[in-house]
């Protein structure tokens, strides 16, 4: 089934209910917004964009990105949102690399995309695709045929190494993953309000599904983009507000509100993921902010489904401080009803509770594969699991610690040691604020750990050895800190460990 009838239903059913907000503003109602679905998807015909071609959407976050977005759907084809943060060439790349013969772009983006679309020899209508919306002579298309295992979404995976690859995603994958934010992060009825500070186009954007199923209101800062103040301050204007946040964006809320001095008020759910959520930091937030998280891990590959963490489990570990409660609180949660979940050896044998192990993950929810890289896609799906890449530990009571990626583990003297488990340990001194740990080659140990800091002032080596020492085994603690004033992080603002490395291969040199 064509995941446009979602929005063609709440159309039907809830006409007038607002569908889309703009800073504090209304911006449409469902029946204008399926409305301009069905006139974009009459204009995409029109351009020969027939059931299955690719559509890309190289846009910042606007009230118009989910009208193009559905009209996409509506007309059958396969949308591939990109993050609009990336280069101008990235962003032709990717389009080249689906065949998008038709992209929506900004104003101020259009004619760099243009020219690397001519370095990419990509033939591609560029539009920004607004005025086809409101253009009334347009006549509304109907919703086209799709099956549910055909492509919907392509997901360009944020490629923190090489190429991003094609994640393919149909409607089967995308109503799922909207059933388990329903059902993890936050139940929605009319009335009930998605924020969108992070991309659309992204994971994060994933959130507005069940708000256009159940007839809630999806809302785009006027910012268009994260701005910790606004956030709240339009929690507050909306109220029953939920939104995704990265780890770097619940950090910055925290800053705000204790600017502020006071609570934030309106909000439902805070969602974190997409990257390590410390201890240290995961608790600090809820004191500042209240008992508002939740928790998802997921990759575009399993898009938002792999484990959660609802507020009510969070809310009950704090309250009730049952036995490994902290422990519980730093992993990512169970998995998510939808999936099966197992840790595996590198023989693709399950691992004991308490063993690391590779995260392996099986459902309907897993992507149909790697858009046109079919080695890619059986390298990655292995007997009906799609492997992670990540490892991790699942105990008796079902929840996984994630450790880190398998390129990211550091070996020295032929021990393991998980960058992650050094980083928790750093952010629970009060003077650090950021941290990230590699491994630098070594002729003796084979890697040595190295940790880059973001620290307050004044913090010495020798404090944060002896605070190491405090904490953690004496084999994990770095053997060097380098202070740095910020550290390189992607467009969704995970730390990238490659950069890292070559800026430490740099000074070692
Ligand atoms: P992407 O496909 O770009 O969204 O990246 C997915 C990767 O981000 C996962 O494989 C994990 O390594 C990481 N990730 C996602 N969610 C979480 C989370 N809640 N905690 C820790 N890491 C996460």
């Amino acid at each position: 089934m064509n995941i446009a009838h979602d929005l063609k239903r709440t159309a039907q059913h809830g006409g007038s209910l607002v569908a889309i907000g703009h800073g504090t503003e209304v911006w449409c109602n469902y029946r204008e917004f399926a409305a301009m679905a069905a006139r974009g998807a009459t204009w995409l015909a029109q351009q020969g964009v027939q059931p299955g071609a690719r559509v890309a959407l190289f846009l910042h976050n606007r009230p118009e990105y989910l009208p193009l977005l559905w009209s996409v759907w509506w007309a059958g084809a396969v949308a591939v949102p990109i993050n609009a943060k990336l280069h101008p060439k990235e962003a032709a790349w990717i389009a080249a690399h689906s065949g998008s013969r038709c992209i929506f772009a900004d104003d101020d983006d259009r004619p760099a995309l243009q020219g690397a679309l001519l370095d990419e020899r990509h033939e591609a209508l560029v539009e920004t695709g607004f005025t086809h919306l409101v253009d009334h002579a347009l006549p509304e298309a109907p919703v086209a045929e799709r099956a549910e295992h055909d492509a919907a979404w392509l997901f360009y995976t944020s490629g923190t190494t090489g190429r991003p690859k094609g994640v393919e995603l149909g409607a089967r994958q995308l109503r799922w993953q909207s059933m388990g934010l329903y059902a993890a992060v936050q139940a929605v009825e009319p009335g009930e309000v998605a924020l969108h500070p992070a991309p659309l186009s992204h994971g994060g954007g994933m959130l507005h599904l069940p708000y256009v199923t159940y007839g809630g209101i999806n809302v785009v800062p006027k910012s268009h983009g994260f701005d910790a103040d606004e956030c709240l301050a339009l929690a507050a204007h909306w109220q029953r507000a939920s939104f995704f946040a990265a780890p770097t964006m619940v950090k910055r809320l925290v800053q705000a509100a204790k600017s502020s001095g006071r609570r934030p008020l309106g909000l439902a759910t805070i969602c974190y993921g997409g990257g390590p959520m410390y201890l240290a930091d995961l608790e600090e937030a809820l004191q500042v902010i209240g008992p508002h998280f939740s928790q998802i891990y997921g990759q575009g590959e399993c898009p938002m489904t792999i484990t959660a963490m609802p507020r009510h489990l969070i809310n009950r570990l704090c309250q009730q401080r049952p036995q490994g409660w902290r422990e519980h609180l730093a992993s990512v949660g169970v998995a998510q009803v939808m999936v099966e979940l197992s840790v595996r050896d590198p023989q693709g044998q399950p691992v004991p509770a308490g063993d690391t192990g590779e995260v392996c993950v099986r459902g309907d929810v897993v992507m149909n594969g790697y858009w046109q890289q079919p080695e890619a896609t059986a390298a990655a799906i292995v007997d009906g699991w799609l492997k992670t890449g990540d490892v991790g530990r699942l105990d008796e009571q079902g929840f996984l610690t994630l450790l880190d990626r398998s390129k990211d583990l550091i070996i020295s003297g032929g021990t393991n040691i998980y960058p992650r488990e050094v980083e928790e340990a750093l952010l629970m001194h009060d003077d650090v604020s950021e941290a990230a740990v590699i491994g630098r080659p070594d002729a003796e140990w084979g890697e040595q750990v190295v940790a880059y800091v973001v620290a307050r002032s004044g913090l010495t080596e020798a404090t944060l050895d002896a605070h190491c020492l405090d904490h953690i085994a004496r084999f994990k603690r770095p053997k060097h800190y380098r202070f740095v004033a910020e550290l390189p992080k992607n467009h969704y603002g995970k730390v990238l460990k490659t950069t890292l490395r070559e800026w430490d291969a740099q000074h070692a040199a």
